[in-house]
């Protein structure tokens, strides 16, 4: 029942092979993506359908809720992210939630699967972040929204404990943008320093040009 890939691939295919030359340039010359975009397995945020990259464009790394856990020598983002740093060049490494997120869902809710919450609960103090930041009277899907944007934040935090980010960073060769993709409304969120909360970086009138 793959009908629907081949359907997507047939057009990819047309595009990238018939339509244009960049496929076989990148193919001859190699490729060098200025992004690595850490995002939720989710089929609805896919950095491949919402930024409509051309091939070549960035890395890509997914895990179940966007979630960076601290370094740990030997892992699979571990691996790329050398790769993507010390043998590429990659410029920004985005983390990009989104609203929605079964996994943020279930840390919250405190799922009944080990193998699942093992992994998400690497994560439990952007939880803790949020119910503090949130207080008492925040309802369950105000608590779900802080809890989506501090895992981002605290994602983007533990990037900087993995050598290859590390030593970028130091040398001013990379930058990390937490990012939040909005499903219900359609915008593109970045944590603003300055104003300590997320900001549309698209998906309104007033910063579509930003
Ligand atoms: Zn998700």
């Amino acid at each position: 029942m793959a009908n629907l890939l081949l359907k997507g691939f047939k057009l990819f295919r047309k595009d990238n092979y018939e339509g244009n030359t960049l496929m076989k340039k990148l193919v001859k010359e190699g490729q060098s993506p200025d992004y690595f975009i850490i995002s939720c397995i989710d089929s609805r945020s896919n950095p491949g359908t919402i930024f409509r990259p051309e091939p070549g464009t960035f890395f890509a790394h997914k895990a179940m809720g966007a979630i960076v856990r601290p370094y740990k020598k030997g892992t699979a983002l571990s691996a790329a992210l050398q790769f993507a740093l010390v043998h590429n060049k990659v410029k920004e490494i985005i983390v990009l939630g989104h609203t929605g997120c079964g996994a943020i869902k279930a840390m919250v809710e405190k799922i009944d699967d080990e193998e699942i919450s093992s992994f998400i609960n690497v994560a439990q103090t952007g939880l803790e972040k949020a119910k503090a930041t949130c207080g008492s009277a925040c309802t369950h899907e105000e608590l779900l929204r802080h809890s989506e944007e501090e895992i981002v934040l605290l994602s983007a935090e533990n990037l900087k404990s993995y050598p290859s980010v590390a030593n970028a960073l130091a040398e001013g060769r990379v930058v990390i943008k937490p990012w939040l993709f909005d499903m219900e409304s359609g915008a593109l969120l970045q944590y603003n320093n300055d104003f300590k909360q997320f900001v549309p970086l698209t998906g309104n009138k007033k910063s579509d040009n930003a």
